[in-house]
C-alpha cells in the first residue's frame, strides 16, 4: 500500500471507530489532512467544536492562529500534515483520558509510519506526552530532539498561545525558527555512514538535542 493509501485507509477506521467512549458523542471523527509526503507533521490534541462539525483539524479560532504561524516561518498549510492524539472530540473540549489516548494511539503511530516525516512538532502537552513523557513544556518548548530517523519540537499549543497572552512571544519565536531548524534536520537526515553510501546513520536515540538561539 502507498503511503496516501495507507492513511486513506487510517481515515475510514477511524471513522467507525468505537475503541473508546469518544465515539458515543462525536459528529464528525477527525483523522488528520495533510501530503502523505509531508516533512513536518504537526500533532495536536483533539478535535475541538468546530473540527467535530467539519472533520477536520484546527479549523476553528486555534486553527486561524496555526496558518499564521506557519504563513511566519514560510510554510503554507498545504504543505504540512496536521492532527491530533485524540481522532474524536472530547465532549465540551475536556481534556482528553489515559485510556482515551491509549485507544487512540495506534492509529496515529500508523500515520507516523506512512509518512515518515523529518520533523513532529507537537501541540501542547498530551501531545508532547507522546514523546516526552515528563518534560515540562515550558522548559523544552522550541527544542528540537532527535528521536531515530527523525526530529520533535515540542510547541505550545496555539490555543493556549491565544488565551494566555504572556506565551505568545514564545510560540511565535519557535514558529519563526522551523526553517532553520527544517534545514538542519534535512541536512542531518541525509547525512550517510562512511563506506555505505546507502546506508542512513544510524539512529542518535536522544543523543543531540538543539537548541538555536
Ligand atoms: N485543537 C486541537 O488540539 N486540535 C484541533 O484539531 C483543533 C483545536
Ligand atoms: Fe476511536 Fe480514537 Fe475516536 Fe476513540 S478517539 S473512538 S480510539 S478514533
Amino acid at each position: 500500500m502507498s503511503a496516501e493509501e495507507t492513511l486513506a485507509q487510517i481515515a475510514s477506521e477511524v471513522s467507525v471507530c468505537t475503541r473508546c467512549v469518544l465515539h458515543a458523542t462525536r459528529n464528525k471523527s477527525v483523522p488528520g489532512e495533510g501530503p502523505s509526503s509531508a516533512e513536518i507533521m504537526l500533532i495536536g490534541e483533539g478535535p475541538g467544536f468546530n473540527e467535530n462539525e467539519q472533520g477536520r483539524p484546527f479549523v476553528g479560532q486555534a486553527g486561524s492562529f496555526l496558518n499564521e504561524l506557519l504563513a511566519q516561518a514560510g510554510l503554507q498549510r498545504e504543505d504540512v500534515w496536521i492532527g491530533n492524539v485524540v481522532k474524536c472530540r472530547p465532549p465540551g473540549n475536556r481534556d482528553p483520558l489515559p485510556d482515551e489516548l491509549a485507544a487512540c494511539n495506534e492509529y496515529l503511530d500508523r500515520q507516523i509510519t506512512a509518512i515518515d516525516p523529518k520533523i513532529i512538532i507537537t501541540l501542547g502537552r498530551f501531545s508532547m506526552g507522546k514523546f516526552m513523557s515528563g518534560a515540562k513544556i515550558s522548559q523544552v518548548h522550541g527544542q528540537m530532539r532527535r528521536m531515530g530517523n527523525r526530529f520533535v519540537i515540542p510547541m505550545f499549543h496555539p490555543a493556549a498561545a491565544l488565551h494566555q497572552a504572556a506565551l505568545k512571544p514564545a510560540i511565535l519565536a519557535d514558529f519563526a525558527k522551523l526553517p532553520q531548524l527544517l534545514e538542519h534536520a534535512r541536512t542531518e537526515l541525509n547525512k550517510t555512514v562512511p563506506g555505505q553510501e546507502d546506508a542512513r546513520q544510524e539512529p542518535k536515540d536522544d543523543a543531540e538535542q538543539l537548541s538555536l538561539f
